[in-house]
């Protein structure tokens, strides 16, 4: 997939096997959480499997479910396990793939984060947010919700 550097919405991408460009923000979020792995052939058999460090592991994934157990938006109780885990610094920008810059974001906040007016960021590996001037006029950073001192994985 070719993504392009600018952050413009209003630019296009490909992706292999599709004759249809997509919006770039369309490959962004497919960047953002999709799966991306790479199979090296030599003559039909496969010599290499190498997946991109840019998904999050399903280890990493069941940890960052377990602190956060919603979508991170305050008031959307999407459940984690059905939400995107979202690079809180992009892992284009260098964003490391690691639960300390992770975050569950359902389909819908994650796909108008940019334009909604939420604001993410993790403090020690602690999310916080900070809401739109209609939510919150003072526009202050917030932990949306209680850290427990102790979590255990089901
Ligand atoms: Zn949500």
């Amino acid at each position: 997939m070719s993504v392009p550097e600018s952050r413009s919405s209003a630019g296009w991408a490909t992706i292999p096997g599709i004759d249809t460009p997509v919006a770039s923000t369309v490959a962004t979020h497919t960047a953002c959480t999709g799966t991306i792995q790479r199979v090296l052939f030599d003559e039909g058999r496969i010599i290499g499997i190498s997946v991109t460090d840019r998904v999050f592991t399903v280890h990493q994934r069941r940890a960052i479910i377990a602190r956060d157990k919603e979508c991170l938006i305050p008031g959307c109780h999407v459940p984690a396990t059905w939400c995107e885990i979202h690079h809180v610094t992009e892992h284009a920008r260098g964003g490391p793939t690691h639960t300390d810059n992770g975050v569950p974001l359902c389909w819908h906040h994650h796909r108008t984060l940019d334009t909604s007016g939420w604001e993410i960021r993790t403090t020690n590996g602690i999310p916080q947010i900070r809401g739109p001037a209609w939510w919150d006029p003072a526009r202050q950073w917030r932990t949306p919700r209680p850290t427990l001192d102790t979590l255990a994985l089901a």
